[in-house]
């Protein structure tokens, strides 16, 4: 640390993110990146807009935010794009939170949550998950905004659309931030409640089942309302935070859905077939509605696993974490990637012994 640097930020604890090794190839499946391609029309997209690179980015996202509204039924005003859904997340701290409305989420969730709210200096609270992992909405008793993965990230467990619309019923003065992230792949989307509920901020990205996690872009929905206060802080910090390839490059993508959704059924086959396997091999795995399973065996902690994988060339997640540091997160590749981590990991399960 620098004599310089603020004191403000002198205790903060950034986020961090999944290793992305350049030394060596390993099958990757440690943060949840889609192992198919971008489909050809987004490359091609990409190729067009690079053309006009001297230009400013629309800082408006006009032709995102038109598919978006045409793909979703409803209106570009309820849409506002990011620079990955991170950026979106951390300007609905900015936005909804203060002394007077703290954040709330489960301790076991996404591990930025508690970082936006620290750089922010917003008071929060992690409500504990239960022994198995499950997330009761009973059990968030205060005031403030609460912010759900959904699916859970690592768990994997998803929570039913009436599940959240009760809640949002019975907190109509609290903001309900559901982060959609993994929500293709098996989850129902409380995308259609929006028009009903304005205290509903709804964020997807396209890192995950759209194969674009290194174009950096995600998407709010909410009410015309929460999306002016988000345009706010947007034009306070990056008016042109989507650059221009990325917007053409979402617009692609919109398109070419068929073959997004090709992509996320063979993922949701794998997991099974993944799934299937490992508790065969003694693995206790939640029921996961994402791009991941999260998994623990009595016969090896997490990090031995992790090490033991690594060793043998494949990238798993494993944190490090009180009540999670049996377990390791792993991605959903395809189908040969899956038998390889199969074959080895019943290979490094019988050395053990
Ligand atoms: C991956 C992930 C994100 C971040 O997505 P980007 O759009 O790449 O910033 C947000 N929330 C959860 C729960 C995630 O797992």
């Amino acid at each position: 640390m620098s004599q310089f640097f603020s004191s403000r930020y002198r205790d903060l604890t950034p986020y961090t993110p999944g290793e992305q090794p350049q030394e060596r190839r390993y099958i990757k499946l440690n943060t949840n990146e889609s192992p198919f391609p971008p489909s050809p029309g987004v490359l091609k997209a990409v190729y067009e807009e690079a053309q006009r690179l001297q230009l400013y980015s629309d800082p408006e996202s006009r032709k995102l935010r038109k598919a978006l509204a045409e793909y979703f039924g409803m209106k570009p005003e309820q849409f506002l794009a990011g620079n990955g859904s991170d950026e979106l997340l951390n300007f609905a701290f900015m936005a909804f939170c203060d002394e007077e409305h703290p954040a709330f989420f489960p301790d076991i969730t996404y591990g930025f949550y508690p970082v936006y709210a620290q750089l922010n200096h917003i008071p929060y609270r992690e409500i504990p998950l239960r022994e198995d992992l499950t997330f009761c909405l009973d059990d968030v008793q205060e005031k403030g905004m609460i912010v759900l993965a959904n699916p859970n990230a690592p768990t994997g467990l998803a929570k039913s659309p009436d599940e959240i619309e009760a809640l949002l019923q019975k907190r109509p003065d609290d903001l309900l931030v559901v982060d959609e992230a993994y929500v293709d792949f098996g989850a129902e989307s409380v995308m259609p409640l929006i028009d009903r509920y304005d205290n509903l901020l709804v964020i997807q990205t396209f890192s995950k089942s759209r194969s674009m996690a290194g174009a950096r872009l995600g998407f709010a929905a909410g009410s015309a309302e929460l999306i002016c206060d988000l345009n706010t802080l947007k034009y306070s910090t990056n008016p042109y935070n989507v650059n221009r390839m990325t917007e053409a490059a979402g617009v692609a993508a919109l398109q070419e859905d068929a073959y997004y959704k090709e992509n996320a059924k063979q993922i949701i086959q794998n997991r099974q077939f993944t799934a299937e396997a490992l508790r065969s091999m003694g693995f206790e795995i939640p029921e996961s509605k994402a791009n991941f399973l999260f998994a623990r065996s009595s016969k090896i902690d997490g990090g031995t696993l992790y090490r033991a994988l690594k060793e043998r060339g494949i990238l798993v997640r494993h944190f490090n974490k009180p009540r999670i540091s049996d377990y390791v997160r792993i991605t959903i590749g395809t189908r040969e990637e899956m038998q390889i981590l199969l074959q080895e990991t019943k290979a490094i399960l019988e050395d053990q012994i």
